[in-house]
């Protein structure tokens, strides 16, 4: 009997479901790459989580995070873009072509990867937020606002997400605190204008979490420092049982970054306006190279300047 391991080539891979890898997927596939996408765990990535959206063109009416992730996966299978369930574990970088491990064990070979892994959200790092995590503490209200119906909860941040997470929950809690470090917030005009006008949402401002507190139940409450180190510092307490996180995302390069560049926060660092890594036939789009905006619609736009940079290389070659 054969022993003999046959490792599957393949031209183009793409590493990532979010609107970076799906768009580089439709181009890729209309170029006849035969790209070959690998989804992650979060099929159709971080938008997924998103209830409605109604910035990405296209949609007049606007459309879920679901649906429109839904839409793109079609489209990008439409052209023959295989997809597959699976996580990379390890690459390899070192020559040519790259080698690429899904879930430990199978590797691949790829003459192009474009890695589209977007950005994990971020937690405050306290010792009683892993207590609860699951039990109380969550970093999407979408996901499992539907869990703290009629209760208290709060939200720390004061960006977009946080803005967008405190608006979703208003419609359901009986209460939301807006938990925001500065005495502003950061979020887009109109995001602050709706949070301010809710009438079930407390801003917190210049508050920061020093503790969560509960029961083997699950949380029942949050420590809250008011101005810390100042003369008029102040400590007090509320009583949530949902604390959401919404203080902004790590991206998710981990895997990579014995071979490529990133920058102190951990994002790849790509060539001038292009989506070109440091290592020949590696491009990166999406929030895993873009710390600054992050939108559906950019990493769908640096997804389609990754698929023509992979082709112009495989070109080349
Ligand atoms: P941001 O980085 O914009 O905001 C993060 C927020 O969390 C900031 O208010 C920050 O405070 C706060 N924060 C960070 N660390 C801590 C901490 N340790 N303790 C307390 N607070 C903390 O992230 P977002 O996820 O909100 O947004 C990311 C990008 O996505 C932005 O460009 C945003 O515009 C975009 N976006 C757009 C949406 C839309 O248009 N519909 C929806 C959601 C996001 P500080 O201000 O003090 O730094």
């Amino acid at each position: 009997m054969s022993t003999e391991n046959t490792i599957e080539r393949v031209k183009c891979l793409i590493i990532g479901s979010g609107p970076a890898g799906y768009t580089a997927a439709i181009y890729a596939a209309r170029a006849n790459l035969s790209p070959v996408l690998y989804t992650g765990l979060q099929m159709g990535g971080q938008l997924t989580t998103t209830t409605e959206v109604e910035n990405f063109p296209g949609y007049p009416e606007g459309v879920t995070g679901p649906v429109m992730m839904e839409d793109m996966r079609r489209q990008a299978e439409r052209f023959g873009t295989d997809i597959r369930f699976g996580i990379v574990t390890k690459v390899d970088f070192s020559g040519h072509p790259h080698k690429i491990t899904l879930d430990g064990e199978q590797t691949i070979e790829a003459n192009a990867v474009i890695i589209a892994t977007g950005a994990t959200a971020r937690y405050l790092g306290l010792p009683s937020e892993e207590q609860f995590r699951g039990a109380g503490v969550s970093a999407c209200a979408t996901c499992d606002g539907f869990f703290y119906r009629g209760k208290e909860v709060a939200v720390v941040g004061g960006g977009d997400t946080a803005c967008e997470e405190a608006l979703y929950l208003a419609g359901l809690c009986r209460k939301v605190y807006l938990i925001v470090r500065k005495n502003y917030l950061r979020a887009s005009k109109v995001m602050q204008q709706r949070v301010l006008a809710a009438p079930n949402i407390e801003v917190l401002f210049e508050h920061n979490t020093v503790e969560l507190f509960g029961s083997e139940m699950g949380l029942e409450g949050a420590r809250l420092v008011y101005r810390k180190g100042e003369a008029d510092e102040a400590f007090k307490e509320i009583r949530v049982d949902g604390f959401f996180l919404a203080i902004g995302h790590v991206p998710n390069t981990g895997v990579f970054k014995e071979f490529i560049r990133l920058d102190a926060e951990g994002y790849i660092v790509t060539e001038g306006t292009s989506t070109r890594t440091n290592v020949p036939g590696v491009f990166a789009a999406g929030d895993v190279m873009d710390p600054v905006y992050r939108q559906g619609i950019t990493s769908a736009g640096s997804g389609c300047k990754a698929a023509i940079d992979a082709e112009r290389y495989l070109a080349g070659l």
